[in-house]
């Protein structure tokens, strides 16, 4: 079958590369792709909100099979689009994505089938919302209600700062109008990691888990970013810990999507907390997890392909997995998140092709070079997510990586607990 995914980050060549080893698949077309996925994939010069475009150039490539990868193109409604030409795609409708879309309808969502998750309420008035704050203090979570590209939560540790967040979302309308609303919630405190499922109405395929490492630098510390590096599996969790997670999050979710009249198709993803009380959900996203993806699906030995489209016929397949882990890690733009260097020069990596994972990256002539803040991901199987991490590391201090940084303890939750 012939292919199309839409996006040009690092999720996008892990599903691209996934689609080149899976023998049911003939042509993978990537809408708009990076340098890194020409390699595997044929670009496609087509922006991944562009649904006209895209809906013809699906037609007239007789494309199969189509798999977003943002959550955007999702929010705006492609899949929608697509359904009504009568091509087949493989992500959730406009009103199923609102599960990443809006918090404080994933928290309702939640609240209302007793889904673990943080105690929260939601505000449209600065006032208000302060209020509840002095009623419950510090540590607490100011969220955005719509998507803010990973920026739009506040972990506040003072007053200052929770009244400062609140101020600058409700008042100072820092997102536009996904700020209009906020969600504040209860502060958690626990192991965190990342569930993926694949998804279509009632039927469920969970992935492998993969724990994720939001902050900038090592030990966890500095700014929030889209995340710094993954692996994947995660076993030094305690027992049981991925059958609870379905029995009480995503299968209960899943049902109540469908209740509510917007059965979800796509990967459904659960950014999950290990708290005293159990596992508790942080967010839901509508779509594979970046940088999770690219330490999941390089371990799944199942045809990616042929697993979508039966799903999406309501087929479940079982998976195969490679027993052996994996650890990646990103190596972004100095600066990153904040403003970050451009136009890095990047040919020292041209002919690493099985294990680097692109992100922000383009060609120029036969120039390799940045174009966004997280650049590239370098990964490595191994026996061991130790031994994983030995090997990643020891390709990076091979290589010159300056004006670029990369933190250097991705793992070490699984290392530490060995
Ligand atoms: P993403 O880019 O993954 O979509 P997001 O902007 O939707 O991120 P969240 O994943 O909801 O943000 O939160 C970002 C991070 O903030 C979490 O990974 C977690 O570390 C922290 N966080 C969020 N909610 C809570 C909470 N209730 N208690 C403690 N930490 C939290």
């Amino acid at each position: 079958m012939n292919v199309l995914i839409v996006g040009r980050g690092g999720r996008e060549h892990a599903i691209c590369k996934a689609m080149a080893k899976a023998p049911s698949v003939e042509r993978i077309f990537c809408a708009p792709g990076n340098a890194g996925i020409s390699s595997c994939a044929e670009r496609v010069k087509i922006d991944e909100n562009d649904q006209d475009s895209l809906v013809k150039f699906a037609k007239e490539n007789k494309v199969d099979l189509t798999v977003v990868g943002p959550e955007q193109p999702l929010a705006e409604g492609i899949v929608d689009r697509f359904l009504a030409e009568g091509l087949s795609i493989f992500g959730p409708t406009k009103e199923a994505s609102q599960i990443e879309g809006s918090k404080s309808f994933a928290k309702d969502l939640m609240q209302k089938y007793h889904v673990p998750t943080a105690a929260y309420e939601t505000f449209q008035d600065a006032a208000m919302a302060k209020s509840y704050l002095q009623k419950h203090g510090v540590p607490i979570v100011i969220k955005a209600d719509g998507l803010a590209a990973g920026k739009g939560v506040v972990v506040a540790m003072t007053m200052e700062e929770a009244e400062k967040a609140i101020d600058d979302m409700l008042i100072e309308e820092r997102f536009g109008a996904s700020s209009n609303q906020i969600v504040v919630e209860e502060f958690l405190e626990g192991e965190e990691f990342s569930f993926m499922a694949l998804v279509h109405e009632d039927v469920i395929i969970p992935l492998e888990l993969a724990q994720d490492h939001k902050r900038a630098f090592d030990g966890d510390s500095g700014p929030n970013t889209g995340g710094m590096g993954a692996y994947s599996p995660v076993d030094h969790l305690p027992e049981g810990i991925e059958e609870t997670s379905f029995d009480t999050i995503l299968k209960p979710v899943v049902h109540a999507m469908i209740k509510e009249g917007r059965p979800f198709t796509g990967v459904l993803y659960a950014g999950l907390i290990l708290t005293e009380a159990g596992p508790k959900v942080i967010e839901f996203n509508a779509r594979f997890g970046d940088p999770e993806t690219q330490v999941v699906l390089p371990r799944l030995k199942t045809d990616l392909a042929a697993v979508l489209s039966k799903l999406i016929k309501h087929e479940k397949t079982e998976l195969e997995w490679e027993k052996q882990s994996m650890v990646g890690v990103v190596l972004a733009a100095e600066g990153y998140p904040g403003e970050y260097k451009k136009q890095i020069s990047l040919n020292q990596f041209k002919e690493e092709q099985e294990w680097l994972f692109h992100a922000g990256t383009e060609w120029s002539d036969e120039n390799l070079y940045s174009t966004g803040g997280r650049v590239l991901l370098a990964a490595r199987f191994g026996d061991s997510i130790l031994q994983a991490q030995e090997k990643v590391y020891s390709f990076l201090e091979n290589h010159n990586t300056q004006k670029l940084f990369y933190r250097r303890d991705i793992g070490h939750q699984a290392a530490k607990k060995r």
